[in-house]
């Protein structure tokens, strides 16, 4: 029998992202307030699934509707939630080290301060690669957080204002808003469809003289073709219906500078546009090297089977921070919110297993394939499983709903089934009641 005195199991989870969140609902859900401290430590107030922050930038999706409060949500699920950056680790005291909270001006609310953990499950996820390219972080917009999307959101409208004024104002104005968007994968893919899903409603919303033809996006792709990571006749049918709508697609193209305003490539053609946009690749925030851990060269925390970080039992790494290739395989698992919510379920068992003192499970990734949305246009991808004996490519409207089931699930992963399930009917009224696009 436990003491009152009794010091409370402490698991500290930071992030609570894909992995992080869903992570923290399994083990507040599991433990409860009664012998276990679960506390998530998460820089942001609201969770907004990454995987919609394209739609988040363009205006299609609001996020204040999508977004999920972590303070509700600790309550409802029995861990505690603690407003603050992760910046360090005392391994040796065990406790976690975060910044000091600053309030809008500046003005220091919190000292820099330390949690104490048993055990660490560190789930940051990752932010935008500009591989050391001069300029890119200065001059480019990078969807990497909910401020990013409204940042890249505000001044997209800005710019579709601008156009329309001058067309309204003077007849023969041939004005544009030209938007060019470094990265031919998932990401960059999606905005570039996304944009042209945008820009055909705003006419709807007082620009009456903008639509879809005053959009010039250019997609630079470095690779031989857009979305590598799918077979070869889907990205043509993507790359396909990207120049149907109006996008210049650019292949083997390789980025040497962002200047303002100007997009530089290697082979000496410059691309002149409004709003650039860095999607090109991503890594794990830089602090993790300075955390005494081993790192890969993605600055990604090194995990072995269990997900357990190379140098200390008691620290766990999910999602896309960590690192960790299968034996046999000379990859590491792709950073996906698929991967996340799979290592989340696996870093609860083994939690589970280290307090109960049995051996631990290892980590097994199935890829249940990639898809990517061309918004409302088309949606392409391939499925993998054993039940269809390998790889599928697959199109249109199964695609799609392929595609909007992975959200759906995320919401029953972090909200149990019942809510889950309402929150998923509560998004079909709002399609229907709420306005097509967010404007403000
Ligand atoms: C536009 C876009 C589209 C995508 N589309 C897909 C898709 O279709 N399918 C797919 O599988 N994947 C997609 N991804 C990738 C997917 O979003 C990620 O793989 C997934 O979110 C990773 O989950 P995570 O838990 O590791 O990190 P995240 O979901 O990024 O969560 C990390 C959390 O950690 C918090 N955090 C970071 N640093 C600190 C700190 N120092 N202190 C405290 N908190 C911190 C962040 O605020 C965040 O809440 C997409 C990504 C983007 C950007």
């Amino acid at each position: 029998m436990d003491g009152p005195g009794q010091r409370k199991t402490q698991i500290v989870v930071i992030g609570g992202g894909a992995g992080g969140l869903e992570l923290v609902r399994r083990l507040g859900a599991h433990y409860g307030r009664k012998r276990h401290d679960i506390i998530l430590v998460e820089r942001n107030r609201t969770h907004v699934w990454k995987p919609l922050l394209h739609e988040v930038a363009t205006g299609s999706l609001d996020a204040n509707l999508d977004e999920v409060g972590y303070r509700s949500h600790c309550h409802r699920w029995g861990y505690r939630y603690f407003s603050g950056t992760f910046e360090g680790i005392d391994r040796a005291a065990r406790e976690v080290i975060l910044a000091p909270l600053l309030d809008d001006d500046g003005t220091e609310l919190i000292a820099r301060h330390r949690i104490r953990y048993d055990y660490l499950v560190i789930a940051v996820g990752s932010v935008t690669n500009d591989f050391g390219i001069p300029g890119v972080a200065k001059n480019c917009m990078v969807l990497d957080d909910r401020d990013g999307a409204d940042r890249f959101r505000n001044r997209l409208l800005n710019h579709c204002l601008r156009v329309s004024r001058a067309m309204t104002a003077r007849g023969d104005a041939d004005e544009h808003v030209r938007i060019a968007i470094v990265g031919g994968g998932a990401t960059g893919v999606e905005l570039a469809a996304e944009l042209y899903n945008a820009a055909a409603a705003l006419r709807h919303y007082g620009l009456e003289v903008f639509d879809e033809s005053r959009l010039q996006i250019t997609l630079i792709e470095a690779g031989p073709r857009i979305l590598p990571a799918l077979p070869e006749r889907l990205a043509e049918a993507a790359t396909d219906e990207l120049e149907h709508l109006g996008v210049q697609v650019l292949s083997d193209v390789k980025v040497v500078e962002a200047r303002p305003h100007v997009i530089v490539t290697g082979s000496g053609g410059d691309i002149e546009a409004d709003l650039l946009v860095w999607a090109a690749g991503v890594k794990a925030p830089e602090f993790l090297g300075g955390l005494g851990l081993e790192t890969s060269r993605n600055c990604q925390l090194v995990v072995g089977p269990t997900l357990q970080t190379t140098q200390d039992e008691r620290i766990f790494a999910i999602g896309d921070c960590c690192s960790f290739t299968p034996a046999g395989q000379d990859r590491p698992v792709p950073p996906r919110a698929q991967a996340a919510h799979q290592m989340a379920a696996t870093a609860f068992a083994n939690l589970k297993r280290l307090m109960d003192g049995k051996p631990l499970k290892p980590f097994t990734y199935h890829d249940h394939g990639s898809l990517v949305s061309l918004s409302r246009f088309s949606t392409v991808g391939s499925l993998m499983g054993n039940l269809i004996g390998g790889r599928m490519a697959i199109e249109g409207r199964l695609a799609r709903f392929v595609y909007t089931s992975l959200y759906r699930m995320h919401l029953v992963a972090i909200h149990g089934w019942l809510k889950g399930l309402a929150l998923i009917l509560v998004g079909h009224v709002n399609r229907i009641v709420r306005p097509r696009l967010k404007l403000h």
